[in-house]
């Protein structure tokens, strides 16, 4: 019988060895971390998905001790605000890493320095989502914008042509002396 595994708490050492295979995917909404950045529709709600999928593999090290690793693939279309126009721009997102896991700190921190790839520490219980997560939010334009954006720019072209157009135009009309 195939053992299954859960990708929230994956024992990571077992998934290699299996050379085990997972998919899915997670609305963008559910992820702590990264849903505040993206650009909530109308509703409210943070659409889009993100599509995953991880694949465990165990490389055989001639005389010495396997290696751990997990392949991740993921894609997604973050919702964005430009920012150039504020109007909401899809942003594609694919992540291609692989992670070599390894038993502790120090070996991590000596690999880091030493390897191009990501490395990381073996624990009982990986969660996948969080995994996902961390290379979401690493990935993640700084600045999005759009390639070219929609026309016209109505708040842009206004504050173009008048300078006190905006947030202080308020502050403007308040300072004016009274007449
Ligand atoms: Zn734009």
């Amino acid at each position: 019988m195939k053992k299954s595994f859960a990708p929230r708490r994956l024992d990571v050492r077992a998934f290699a060895r299996a050379g085990g295979e997972l998919a899915g995917q997670w609305p963008l909404a559910g992820f702590a971390r990264l849903a505040p950045l993206l650009l909530a529709a109308d509703d409210g709600a943070v659409p889009g998905q993100l599509q995953w999928a991880v694949r465990g593999e165990e490389l055989p090290v001639r005389g010495g001790a396997s290696q751990t690793w997990l392949h991740l693939r993921a894609q997604a279309a973050l919702p964005l605000a430009c920012q150039r126009c504020l109007g909401p721009v899809l942003q594609a997102l694919a992540i291609e890493r692989s992670c070599q896991f390894v038993a502790d700190e120090a070996m991590a921190q000596q690999l880091d320095g030493e390897v191009e790839h990501e490395v990381l520490v073996l624990t009982r219980e990986l969660d996948l989502h969080a995994l996902f997560e961390d290379e979401l939010l690493l990935d993640l334009p700084l600045v999005p914008r759009h390639e070219a954006c929609p026309q016209p720019l109505p708040a842009a072209a206004e504050a173009a042509a008048e300078p006190l157009a905006g947030p202080f135009a308020g502050l403007a009309a308040l300072r004016r002396p009274p007449r």
